[in-house]
């Protein structure tokens, strides 16, 4: 049976049989992602890693380690999926300011490619269960260059006075440090300064302040296997129809242009966001669409337990109704049932004339959606499909 597309190219019939809310995964999208990525890093020594975090959905991590991608990883639990996803093991990153003992462990015995170490107290740990364990980590120093990215607070994690990394004022004496214990191989430096960073002048920040610490590590002689400048690249929430890719030859073309790579020296990524944002929608149904004095409410049955972003980040979503054959518009508040003022997905947004049963979508969803899902209110957590068109 051929699918019917509506004008966003969603499947129908998938979208109509479905019980919502659901993500909805176009995995055509996804694979073109990744294909971009793929051409714009070809001929050079980059290797890019999925951040786990931003949709940790088995077929989601499956289809992008399939497509040779290695996997950046903040807890044991995202170890695990990427181990048994089958990313390799050298291909694996492990970050976060909170590694706990059974973590580390858990790394070690499967010999991961990296710890992004991101304090001394976490550096003697890791040397001293290295010990026990009879390994050496393989580890590189996270560094807060003090950049601001220029994104949302809560989305900025390059500057001095968060939580993040280490002081780059503090990273030579921490280095001397590295040096001397017995069971860490220093690899590399690695950064992340930030996310949903659509301008290109951060990196450019961030590939100065690289070039002068290889400078300087040059002078003494400290080679680095690894420069790994973390992820952040962000896409275009507002036109998901016109651009579902991002701009990634403007991003790898930052580096390419201003980074002074060494021989034998190797640039790696982590992206999240970029990778798999646009593959991802919230479909929803409206509940009930009801009037007060100044305002029209539509009442979805998602809400911020299926998809945070706008409640925690004032993050903006394009919202379209599938189904309303209406011609005349009219602007509402758009709404989930949740017990929470903040279980808002947009304000004074315009749509057709929407009736209870509509369906709608929440579109770039896929990338801290389903992954941030909770089961606030007792609600069940949103199920998933997958649309393959060729
Ligand atoms: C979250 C995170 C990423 C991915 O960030 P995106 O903005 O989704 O690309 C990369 N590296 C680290 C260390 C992270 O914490």
């Amino acid at each position: 049976m051929l699918d019917t597309f509506n004008q966003h190219g969603f499947a129908m019939d998938l979208v109509e049989k479905t019980p919502t809310p659901f993500y909805y995964y176009d995995m055509d999208v996804l694979r073109s992602t990744i294909d971009e990525i793929k051409r714009c890093t070809a001929g050079f020594p980059f290797k890019v890693h999925y951040a786990l975090k931003a949709n940790g959905n088995p077929h989601i991590i499956n289809e992008i380690m399939h497509h040779g991608l290695g996997a950046d990883l903040v807890s044991g639990g995202e170890l695990k999926a990427a181990i048994e996803a089958g990313f390799p093991t050298q291909d694996m990153n492990f970050s976060g300011v909170g590694k706990t003992d059974w973590e580390i462990r858990f790394g070690l015995s499967y010999d991961i490619g990296c710890f992004n170490v991101e304090s001394v107290p976490e550096l003697d740990v890791i040397n001293q269960l290295a010990q026990e364990m009879g390994k050496t980590a393989n580890i590189a120093f996270r560094v807060n260059p003090d950049i601001d990215a220029h994104t949302h607070k809560y989305i900025t994690t390059g500057t001095a006075d968060n939580k993040f990394g280490i002081n780059i004022e503090v990273l030579e004496s921490v280095i001397n440090h590295a040096l001397e214990l017995p069971n860490i191989h220093l690899r590399g430096l690695h950064f992340h300064i930030g996310s949903q960073i659509t301008i290109m002048q951060p990196f450019v920040m961030l590939c100065d302040t690289i070039n002068g610490l290889l400078d300087h590590y040059d002078k003494r002689g400290i080679h680095f296997e690894i420069i790994n400048v973390g992820g952040g690249l962000g896409i275009d929430y507002s036109t998901p129809d016109t651009h579902p890719l991002p701009d990634f030859e403007s991003y790898f073309n930052t580096f390419k242009n201003h980074l002074k790579l060494r021989d034998n020296q190797e640039l790696h990524f982590e992206l999240g966001r970029s990778i798999v944002g646009e593959c991802g929608t919230l479909i929803t149904r409206v509940t009930f669409v009801k009037e007060s004095r100044n305002k029209k409410f539509v009442i979805l049955d998602a809400g911020m337990t299926d998809l945070i972003r706008p409640a925690l980040y004032e993050a903006h979503h394009e919202i379209q109704n599938l189904t309303s054959r209406e011609s005349t518009q009219a602007v509402y508040d758009i709404v989930g049932p949740v017990c929470e003022s903040s279980d808002v997905f947009a304000h004074d947004r315009s749509l057709p004339v929407t009736h209870r049963g509509d369906l709608i979508a929440i579109r770039s969803a896929g990338a801290y959606g389903e992954s941030m899902a909770s089961r606030y209110n007792m609600r069940a957590l949103p199920h998933s499909v997958f649309h393959t068109g060729n």
